[in-house]
């Protein structure tokens, strides 16, 4: 039930995914292809079903539907049933659901476009300052954790003259004011260490060279979203085997 709904979400999304770099309404017109502009039936609107009976083609003009359409609705779909089983029926399941699919909206924008769309992030501060406004979270909690976020993306940014894009600093400032000063250096470490894990793989296998861009965002994205989830148990995993 939670799984499906969730699927039904990451079809949403990946019309977000695929508008709102093109700054074309996510609401109207109903979905086509983007191909022949045939408009979708029904039965081709079926997350995931659709795709692996239609075998990954338009029914009407055979062209090639992305791999990103089902990848993104499976992957919406059990990122939200893990944040389901995580907090349950609560005000927690709709902030940390409605951030999950922003990060998720923002991961594969960048990664289509190389893009970080800036009303984007700045909705998903406001969605998150209203979140630690209501539940009165502390200080240091949120807002030290934006100005950490801010500040060392910027000066990398400075430093680094265009190896990071000014989307990149204002998603860290939002990776900050969800996490706060305790979960965000675990999350900027991760995604670190993702990043320098996907780069290394590609050059080796050639698939790219030292002036490829490489989106970061996508690595922001998750750590972010693995931070909030398991931020707590991992610090406490991570301390426990240093001790030992
Ligand atoms: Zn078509």
């Amino acid at each position: 039930m939670v799984f499906t709904s969730a699927l039904l979400v990451g079809s949403f999304l990946n019309v977000c995914i695929y508008r709102i770099p093109r700054q074309e309404s996510v609401a109207y017109p109903p979905s086509h292809c983007p191909h022949c502009q045939q408009r979708l039936g029904p039965l081709e609107l079926i997350p995931l079903i659709s795709f692996l009976w239609q075998r990954g083609r338009c029914r009407h003009c055979a062209a090639a539907i992305s791999w990103r359409y089902p990848l993104v609705e499976l992957l919406t779909a059990i990122l939200l049933t893990l944040v389901y089983l995580r907090f349950g029926w609560s005000l927690d399941l709709v902030y940390y659901g409605g951030l999950t699919a922003l990060y998720i909206v923002i991961g594969f924008i960048d990664l289509s476009t190389m893009l970080i769309p800036t009303e984007l992030v700045v909705g998903g501060m406001l969605w998150v300052t209203a979140y630690n406004l209501f539940t009165r979270q502390a200080i240091s909690n949120w807002l030290l954790g934006g100005v950490l976020g801010c500040g060392l993306f910027y000066v990398i940014y400075v430093v680094s003259r265009g190896g990071l894009g000014g989307g990149d600093v204002r998603l860290a400032s939002l990776l900050g004011l969800a996490l706060g000063l305790e979960r965000l250096p675990l999350a900027l470490i991760l995604a670190c260490i993702s990043g320098a894990a996907v780069a290394i793989f590609l050059l080796i296998t050639r698939r790219a060279n030292g002036k490829t861009p490489i989106p970061f965002a996508p690595f922001l994205a998750a750590a972010g979203y693995v931070a909030a989830l398991w931020g707590e148990a991992i610090k406490l995993w991570y301390w426990s085997w240093l001790i030992s």
